[in-house]
């Protein structure tokens, strides 16, 4: 089959082998995949993967090698991380499946990814895409469900004040994720364009060098590089909330004597459940405006270019 593989380099592959289900996994088609910034980062050492990239998708159900589930033949997204599942595990016996110790992540970690025409993920990870979703936006479902994460993670109620820091495809997913609570929301960024959308959701938005000295209740990070925990931190509240959503393959040193003197709680925040982030997908929001664009997948490496270009927002591989 088709794959897009990393080892040193990227390169576009004809020959990879396909993929065989263990029990209790199926085999996907997939449809189309979603190029993250992780997969960036991952060509730059991160996690010191190689294999197949890449974790956005959709796909249809072809092989279950379990019990009928009734899932084939089925569009479906799929949790990326696949944990033990033993007994005696108690991430996996707690649904948390996600922090298991000897999970796989795919595309990210020991589990080929979703940059080839077929891969496996088992059974338990699949959901159904109900009808009304289309495949562009189906395939955000995992970038949002991070999105929706931090809801998981704290509490944040209509009086609290929030900024979001970082204007990229992640922080737009979660102005949109925010605009859910109700609380009053901030969003700073560089790009006028990309904070247009999400004014739109209403979000108060200012560009960079706007930015008051004002501090909030919690304050997200999602700038994707390394100098956005300074500028974070300086804004977060004393017993304020900082949220961090950056993964980086850079390793910066960071001044932690505010958290300590302010009395802030820091969050790490990654992968999110997908049922929430599907429920607001049904609720017929438009995601277009995060989508730079969507190339064929036989087309992977000038995506690839594309999506690592300043500024791109999220670029999509079409399989069709
Ligand atoms: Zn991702
Ligand atoms: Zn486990």
């Amino acid at each position: 089959m088709h794959a897009l593989i990393f080892s040193n380099t990227l390169a576009m592959t004809a020959d990879a082998p396909r993929p065989t289900p263990l029990p209790g996994e199926a085999v996907i088609r997939i449809l189309m995949a979603g190029i993250c910034n992780t997969d960036i980062e991952i060509t730059k050492g991160y996690m010191g993967f190689t294999g197949i990239l890449g974790h956005e998708f959709v796909g249809i159900v072809e092989i279950v090698n379990d019990a009928d589930t009734g899932l084939t033949g089925k569009r479906v997204v799929g949790d990326i991380n696949c944990g033990c599942t033993r007994p005696s595990c108690t991430y996996c016996t707690q649904g948390l499946g996600r922090h298991c110790p000897e999970r796989t992540t795919l595309g990210i970690d020991r589990r080929d990814g979703c940059f080839a025409e077929y891969i496996t993920l088992p059974v338990a990870n699949l959901i159904e895409v109900p009808e009304t979703i289309p495949n562009e936006f189906a395939t955000l479902t995992e970038p949002l469900a991070a999105a929706f994460e931090i809801l998981e993670q704290v509490r944040i109620v209509s009086a609290d004040e929030v900024l979001i820091v970082g204007d990229g495809k992640l922080g737009l997913l979660i102005s949109h994720a925010l605009s859910t609570t109700g609380a009053s929301v901030s969003h700073v960024g560089k790009h006028p364009d990309k904070l247009a959308i999400s004014a739109q959701l209403g979000n108060q938005t200012m560009l960079l060098p706007d930015m008051a000295a004002k501090k909030y209740d919690f304050v997200i990070e999602a700038t994707g590089n390394a100098s956005g925990f300074g500028f974070s931190l300086a804004h977060t509240k004393p017993r304020g909330t900082l949220i961090l959503k950056s993964t980086l393959a850079a390793h910066e040193p960071i001044d932690l004597t505010p958290v300590v003197v302010d009395e802030i709680t820091v969050v790490g925040s990654r992968c999110g459940l997908f049922r929430p982030a599907l429920d607001y997908l049904q609720t017929g929001v438009d995601l277009s405006p995060i989508i730079d664009s969507i190339y064929p997948f036989e087309s992977a490496l000038q995506a690839f270019d594309r999506a690592k270009t300043r500024g791109a927002l999220k670029v999509l591989l079409d399989f069709a």
